[in-house]
């Protein structure tokens, strides 16, 4: 707990007890946070927290006992097991394989001999019952993780955590008996959520989660994102005088949380969903089978996807592409690095759905907080000014040349082009197009045939690449800006810092002039330049961008019917107006 004051305990353990942490009182309040699933979500406060925080029986061991705790503790994790193996099942029918992958994950964790070892010694060291040693080893295992400064080691903590709850649960019979007992409308207000309670809290009457500590790549945001429930994280320590159940609403379009809500607000946000419902439908159907990209614009509208659930989403949602693939996701659900075949069918089958379609495929964008758990390198404890994307492939090249063969032979069946993360300098693309070459010399030798020629692509997302504009079209076949990263940098602040957020949001504006610039640079050399951060889908600048005459869009699935339809219509009075002008 990083702040003096506890969460109210609300449901815990042994299923819901009274609050028992006074706590300063807030009346109506306006909190803030960074969204990390959007929708908005009106509900009552529900405290969620951890059972490894709380007091576990301690009871000594006489020498008879220790081979009952152990044969206890056996029992518990057989029974973990097979309840992993069901939840990761259920996840898997109900949002996908990818996300029950995770819980793959925390069984191989607790298959580790290692852990085993660590649990006997500790039993056979302290003879202590089986949940105080259940709780130790798995706190000393979750510490030693998530006190890297890695955002994906800090996940696996989670996992580990996850792990010892639920052991400690099925010790002491409380098995997720709270999570079965959070009450209808509840918005879950938690230090944390793990990736169990995220997807069991699901269909048990949650409308959205509030927590102090959270990331964009954080498994519970994931699942989150998928459930379609909205999440707000991370936000400060006013997060802890949020009493309990109170009322409250989670605007998560703008990020701020409402305690004690006023009826006029509640009137308010009530209407505004019931006005989203509705306009959501209503996008919809309007734009079912519509294509603006066999318009006299030829407007694109693209899916920005991290798992094969979101690509199925866009294509039902009707993307005429995918222009942003980022497969980090796919890597990082692996316990360790995934060899060529495997992510070779692993994408094969993602893309399925999608095979008739153009596919951007971004090479893997590691560094910042986007870590993968299997790899130890130093450098990756780096801020985001450190070796992020392009740069850490180019070092690792072990990482990058078997990304770039599975792309060459799934360029054989599907229409692939590769995009070059965080681009800097012209070199960076130079390089890469260098190790493209050598790897299908490679293929060819090994009569891999019919190797077709693969667009590469610079992601402009710094400043430095906006500078160097010119010669990074020269030596790129499309362009792709990422405004997220592009605002992050431009603006020295933080995308995930709450902190700094009124100046990154000031950052969207003050890019707009170098947007022009780019795109003009790329469609005079015979670029293709398509905007794929967050600000392509955002309704407030969509219109912008197209005035601009930005042709090529790529936002989250989900958004593709609203982007689609308000494109529609302004291309629609644009025409209403030539026509009158022309009478
Ligand atoms: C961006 O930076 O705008 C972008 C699309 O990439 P990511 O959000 O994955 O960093
Ligand atoms: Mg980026």
């Amino acid at each position: 707990m990083q702040c003096g004051t506890k969460l109210p305990t609300e449901g815990e353990g042994r299923g819901l007890v009274p609050k028992v942490q006074p706590m300063k009182r807030i009346k109506r309040r306006q909190i803030h946070g960074i969204v990390l699933s959007a929708g908005i979500a009106i509900g009552t406060v529900f405290h969620y927290r951890d059972i490894l925080t709380r007091e576990v029986e301690r009871r000594q061991l006489s020498s008879s006992e220790i081979h009952t705790e152990y044969l206890r503790i056996q029992n518990a994790v057989d029974h973990v097991l097979e309840d992993l193996d069901e939840i990761s099942r259920d996840t898997s029918k109900k949002i996908g394989r990818d996300h029950g992958a995770i819980f793959d994950v925390q069984k191989e964790i607790l298959n580790d001999p290692m852990l085993k070892a660590d649990i006997e010694k500790e039993l056979r060291e302290q003879r202590l019952n089986a949940e105080h040693i259940i709780r130790r080893v798995f706190r000393l295992w979750e510490n030693r993780f998530s006190t890297l400064d890695n955002q994906e080691m800090k996940e696996r903590g989670h996992d580990i955590a996850d792990l010892g709850r639920h052991l400690l649960r099925t010790l002491t019979g409380s098995e997720g008996n709270v999570l079965r007992q959070v009450p209808e409308n509840s918005v879950i207000v938690a230090e944390r959520l793990l990736p169990s309670d995220t997807i069991r809290m699901e269909d048990k009457n949650v409308v959205g989660f509030v927590t102090f500590q959270g990331g964009r790549n954080s498994h519970a945001a994931i699942l989150a994102r998928a459930l379609n429930i909205p999440m707000i994280s991370p936000v400060d320590t006013s997060i802890y005088e949020i009493p309990s159940r109170a009322k409250i609403i989670l605007d998560g379009q703008s990020g701020e949380i409402i305690v004690h809500p006023t009826s006029r607000l509640l009137r308010k946000f009530e209407s505004l969903m019931i006005q989203r419902r509705r306009a959501k439908n209503k996008w919809i159907n309007a734009t079912k089978g519509v294509c603006l990209r066999s318009g006299p614009r030829g407007i694109v509208v693209n899916a920005n996807v991290s798992t094969p659930g979101d690509i199925r989403k866009a294509k039902d949602h009707g993307c005429d592409g995918i222009g942003l693939y980022r497969v980090e996701q796919f890597y990082m659900s692996s316990k360790d690095m995934p060899p060529e075949d495997r992510v070779y069918h692993g994408l094969k089958d993602a893309l399925w759905p999608v095979k008739e379609m153009p596919v951007t495929i971004r090479l893997l964008d590691l560094g910042g907080d986007k870590v993968l758990p299997h790899l130890d390198f130093p450098e990756q404890m780096e801020s985001v000014l450190g070796l992020r994307g392009v740069r850490l492939l180019l070092k690792y090249e072990n990482i990058l040349r078997p990304q770039i063969r599975v792309l060459l032979r799934l360029a054989n069946e599907f229409k692939i082009q590769i995009l070059v993360p965080m681009v800097s300098v012209p070199d960076d693309v130079i390089a890469i197009r260098k190790i493209i070459e050598e790897e299908k010399r490679r293929l060819k030798s090994q009569n891999i045939n019919d190797l077709k020629t693969v667009p590469v692509g610079a992601m402009v997302e710094t400043p430095a690449a906006v500078v160097s504009i010119k010669e990074i079209v020269e030596c790129s076949d499309f362009i792709s800006i990422g405004t997220n990263d592009l605002i992050q940098y431009t603006m020295a602040a933080d995308r995930e810092k709450v902190s700094v957020s009124k100046y990154y949001e000031m950052g969207h504006q003050l890019i707009i002039p170098w947007l022009d610039e780019i795109r003009k640079v790329a469609e005079s050399n015979g670029l293709d330049c398509s905007i794929c951060g967050e600000m392509a889908g955002d309704p407030s600048y969509t219109m912008q961008l197209l005035e601009l005459g930005f042709r090529h869009f790529s936002v989250a699935p989900q958004l593709i019917p609203r982007i689609k339809y308000d494109i529609m219509n302004a291309l629609q009075r644009e025409r209403r107006m030539t026509q009158s002008v022309i009478r």
